[in-house]
């Protein structure tokens, strides 16, 4: 049977006009299932793909709140509840100015198969805000983070749909959201994942996804006859997750040379200096130029063009779309042969299609960054049984479910003759997990 993966496209293009990160994301997965569809007509024949493109429940709503002058501000709040087929809805919330459906619609369709790569029970979704807490005061973000929660608890809850942070919504926002939600409902309970030590978080979630993408492309490397050891790493982004990619690529004798923000990048030749990256972004909240005050030898280059550096190992840990083909070719031409996707779709299709066409090694974001849902997942567990694992005990389980993800992966892409290709045997490995229990359960 061959299977027509063109109008199952064409359709969510009709149906979704306007969200082109959502159509990226979809033609993406299309293109690496249509193997196993041929393999598993029943999933055609029983609508599985096109209730699998389509969400469950979207809800949009209006999140007012006032600044600290005074005035109204009104933005706009999302959750899409993508697919609960094999257990809650779980996804982060993002606060930037960016947001819109197409981009909610997007994480969460990615989120429904990370969710089944970490062998963990939980479905899919994503929300968030159009709001840009940068340069907002404490007291706005607060006043903003009750609104939207006022609004959110309705629709939420630790069986039903377990939000947690993303971009632009770190440990202040969730505590000020978790506040709200106890508030409200009265109860304490783990409605909300990267919730604090003390009041209900699980150690090494804020290291989750940074670490748990150097251990799935260490694995990457390993299957491929190579290490980080000595070599030269650069890195997008100075959030979360490039702080601690950097962090534990360090310790496995990496030379990061490269961390940006989006104003500018800095490079150090001698390594980047860990310490002054936290200090300016996780206790000033400042911009990454700052680092050449505390280091005269570095340099800052404003602008994204981080990918002209010369590197081995590029993990782009920002934001969407941040390498396309043009800065796929500088990365292969300067000798890049791995790329480990610590933001979500960072690589536009084509770079992906040119960096396989290379044999450059790609570790997808659905794989490679799900250290941090699954850690998400694992603070849910501690939650239930009202008990609390030592770092030691989250790290190491953190490891082997990145050990395990990374073999799924590799299983899958050599199962549907496609060797090497990750970015494929993460979409089959998700996909057929989930398609299994949708096919069970039945049309619903
Ligand atoms: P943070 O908000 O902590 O950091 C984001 C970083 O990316 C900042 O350095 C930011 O710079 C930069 N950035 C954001 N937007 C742009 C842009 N348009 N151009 C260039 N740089 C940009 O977010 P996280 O580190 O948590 O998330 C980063 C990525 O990882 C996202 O794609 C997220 O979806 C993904 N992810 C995060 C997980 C987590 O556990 N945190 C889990 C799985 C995926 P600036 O400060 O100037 O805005």
């Amino acid at each position: 049977m061959s299977v027509n993966i063109q109008k199952y496209l064409d359709e969510v293009k009709k149906r979704n006009p306007g969200e082109a990160e959502f159509h990226q994301a979809v033609e993406e997965v299309l293109e690496s299932i249509a193997p196993v569809l041929e393999k598993y007509p029943q999933y055609v024949e029983s609508g599985i793909v096109e209730r699998f493109l389509e969400p469950e429940r979207q809800i949009m709503f209006r999140v007012p709140w006032v600044d600290d002058n005074g005035k109204v501000q009104v933005n706009r709040g999302f959750r899409v509840q993508f697919n609960s087929a094999i257990g809650p809805y779980k996804g982060g919330l993002r606060f930037h100015p960016s947001v819109y459906l197409g981009i909610i619609k997007f994480l969460g369709f990615e989120q429904i198969l990370k969710n089944s790569l970490t062998t963990l029970p939980i479905g899919g979704g994503k929300g968030g805000c159009d709001f840009d807490p940068k340069g907002k005061s404490d007291a706005e973000v607060m006043r903003f983070c009750q609104s939207f929660m006022t609004e959110l608890c309705k629709y939420i809850g630790p069986n039903t749909d377990v939000p947690a942070g993303d971009i632009g919504v770190g440990g202040r926002e969730i505590g000020f959201m978790y506040g709200q939600y106890r508030r409200i409902q009265n109860e304490f309970t783990g409605v909300l994942t990267g919730k604090g030590i003390g009041w209900g978080g699980s150690l090494a979630r804020t290291q989750a996804t940074g670490y748990g993408l150097v251990y799935y492309t260490r694995e990457m490397l390993k299957a491929n006859g190579k290490s980080f050891k000595d070599q030269r790493v650069v890195i997008s982004g100075s959030g979360n997750v490039a702080i601690y990619a950097c962090e534990k690529a360090q310790s496995y004798g990496a030379n990061v040379i490269v961390v940006s923000d989006s104003n500018g990048y800095i490079i150090d030749e001698d390594g980047i200096k860990l310490e002054t990256v936290q200090r300016i972004k996780e206790v000033e909240r400042g911009r990454i130029s700052d680092y050449v005050k505390d280091h005269p030898t570095a340099k800052y280059v404003p602008g994204l063009d981080v990918w002209s550096v010369k590197c081995d190992i590029a993990l782009p840990c920002a934001t969407q779309n941040d390498i396309n083909e043009d800065s796929a070719k500088k990365l292969v031409a300067n000798g890049c042969y791995a790329v480990g996707e610590g933001a979500n779709m960072p690589c536009t299709n084509e770079a992906v299609k040119y960096f396989l066409s290379k044999g450059v090694h790609v570790g997808p974001a659905k794989a490679a960054n799900a250290g941090g849902v699954a850690t998400s997942a694992l603070e849910m567990s501690q939650n239930s049984m009202r008990l609390e694992w030592t770092f030691e005990e989250v790290d190491s389980k953190l490891d082997a479910i990145m050990t395990s993800i990374f073999e799924a992966c590799d299983t899958a892409s050599k199962e549907f003759g496609m060797p090497g290709n990750y970015v494929a045997g993460a979409n089959i490995a998700g996909f057929l997990k989930v398609a299994k229990a949708m096919y069970a359960q039945g049309v619903i």
